[in-house]
């Protein structure tokens, strides 16, 4: 896969990216920007297909209106829309 920016999510922002009931977020707590998770090897995963593998990347995704997920192929909707 094409590099793609990722932050590791650590222990300690836990919830920052899981609900109570532990499934990963779709967006963020602030600002409810949509967020897509990344696991080496698999690529990008939305956040409903980041349950079944455990991925230790997150990011949001600003402006990408083209990202999928690459398990389901959902397509992972981007902050700003379609960029011109
Ligand atoms: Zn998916």
């Amino acid at each position: 896969m094409k590099y793609v920016d990722k932050y590791k999510i650590s222990e300690h922002d836990y919830y920052a990216f899981r609900l109570a009931s532990g499934q990963y977020r779709a967006q963020t707590i602030v600002g409810d920007y949509p967020l897509f998770y990344v696991k080496p090897y698999l690529g990008i995963l939305c956040n409903l297909c980041a349950a079944n593998h455990d991925v230790q990347f997150v990011n949001i995704n600003y402006g990408n209106d083209q990202l999928q997920c690459g398990c389901c192929k959902a397509s992972i909707p981007s902050a700003l829309g379609a960029q011109e």
